[in-house]
């Protein structure tokens, strides 16, 4: 038997076709981008967190020199989160990416690791959230919870 899914998103051109909030929070994305520390990859990312009571979340890319000792710019703010501010909720998420090295013409999405940590911080706080990705010189995508980029997700609550 064969199954399919389908996944739905929002695509906008550019930023003045978002509500003033997810424009704002795509530009406080840009702005946590000027934090990443990417002198490997030369590729800066920033996530910007817009949580409950309206503070603000930021994470950037932290590479190392030892590669696998760094992290991705969503993980980097999902986990000072968690740490910092876990019972005031995420209300939405904006992702945004630049590199001298060549044009980025789409947004450029999380990588598996980040989309799995997506999923449990929707489940600690047991609602999901909006997730923007943002091409400074593209579209916006958006989505409304992880399901729609991670539909297999894993998650086992027996477990706990
Ligand atoms: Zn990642």
């Amino acid at each position: 038997m064969k199954k399919e899914i389908k996944v739905a998103y929002e695509e906008f051109a550019n930023l003045g076709e978002l509500s003033e909030a997810d424009r704002s929070l795509c530009l406080e994305a840009v702005k946590a981008m000027e934090n990443s520390h990417s002198p490997y990859s030369k590729f800066r990312v920033g996530a910007a967190l817009r949580l409950q009571s309206g503070k603000i979340v930021y994470g950037s890319n932290q590479e190392n020199v030892a590669y696998p000792s760094g992290l991705c710019a969503e993980r980097v703010a999902l986990f000072a989160w968690g740490a910092n501010h876990p019972h005031d909720p995420i209300v939405s998420m904006a992702v945004t990416a630049h590199t001298d090295q060549f044009e980025l013409l789409q947004p450029t999405t999380p990588c598996g690791p980040c989309l799995q940590v997506i999923a449990e911080c929707e489940q600690m706080q047991k609602q999901p959230f909006d997730m923007m990705l943002y091409c400074i010189k593209g579209a916006i995508w958006k989505t409304r919870g992880i399901q729609t980029f991670l539909p297999f997700l894993f998650f086992e609550d027996r477990l706990q």
